[in-house]
């Protein structure tokens, strides 16, 4: 079921991730974990459920840096190889380095690696120098072990609402979207206040104003419902 409530048009969040599929999710659950005060919104044109590009589940994890297999360093020198030396290698390095953790977290969550006799991860030789491809037979355990830490971390989905524009502040960061719910085409402005009240630039209430208001009554393509719901947090409709 959808956290957004029917005729609610502007929503205010510490953190708005747009976009459910796989790096959506892991972005929303890692905000949240590193302050779980934050109200974190995470926006999705289709359901978060199935939505993506594994939507249908992975045969297995083609890039898996574990230890007694392969080293971030071999792995990074085989991707410079591999792509002829037009590489920016020091984040492919710092993603080999920080691989195998993701991965046990990942299995922490329920998502299915395929193990060996003694319980360890079974991985597979494809690539020149060293061993990376982590078959998974039940690859649609990804989507569903992911959407289950979302609702446990009390992360607002907000799905079938896609972005259509970005709200930026007077500096020109990003702080919002503006998004259209696609069944209906209501619109709503979800604004991020955390980069204003990090920055001090703007105190929230102004920067809401500015960014919500203007761009919503301003610029909106289609016809735009009142804010109904004005002072409701978006927090209070994932867990109220
Ligand atoms: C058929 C297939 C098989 C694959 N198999 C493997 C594999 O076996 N192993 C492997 O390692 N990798 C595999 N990949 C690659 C891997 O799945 C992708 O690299 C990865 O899932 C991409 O994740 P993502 O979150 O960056 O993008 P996506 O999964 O594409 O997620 C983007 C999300 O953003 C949403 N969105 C887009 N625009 C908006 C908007 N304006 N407003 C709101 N929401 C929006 C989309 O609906 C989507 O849900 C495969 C890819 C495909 C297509």
């Amino acid at each position: 079921m959808d956290d957004f409530v029917e005729g609610l048009s502007e929503v205010t969040c510490d953190v708005l991730v747009i976009g459910g599929g796989t790096a959506g999710p892991m972005a929303a659950l890692k905000a949240k974990q590193k302050n779980p005060a934050l109200n974190v919104v995470l926006l999705e044109k289709a359901n978060v459920k199935r939505s993506g590009a594994i939507c249908m589940g992975m045969d297995g994890l083609n890039n898996a840096v574990v230890p007694g297999y392969a080293t971030p360093e071999q792995y990074t020198k085989e991707i410079t190889i591999a792509n002829d030396g037009i590489v920016d290698q020091a984040p492919v390095f710092k993603y080999a380095s920080r691989c195998y953790d993701i991965i046990q977290e990942l299995d922490r969550f329920g998502i299915r690696f395929q193990k060996n006799a003694n319980g360890d991860f079974d991985l597979k030789k494809v690539h020149h120098l060293g061993t990376y491809v982590l078959p998974m037979p039940n690859g649609d355990t990804v989507k569903k072990a992911l959407y289950r830490q979302i609702r446990r971390e009390r992360i607002l989905v907000s799905n079938r609402f896609m972005a259509t524009r970005l709200l930026t502040a007077s500096d020109g960061r990003i702080a919002g979207a503006i998004a259209v719910n696609t069944p209906s085409r209501n619109l709503c402005a979800a604004d991020a206040e955390w980069r204003y009240r990090q920055e001090g630039a703007l105190p929230a209430d102004q920067a809401r104003k500015d960014i919500g208001l203007q761009s919503l009554h301003g610029n909106a393509p289609v016809d735009c419902q009142r804010r109904q719901d004005r002072g409701r947090h978006c927090g209070e409709h994932a867990h109220g």
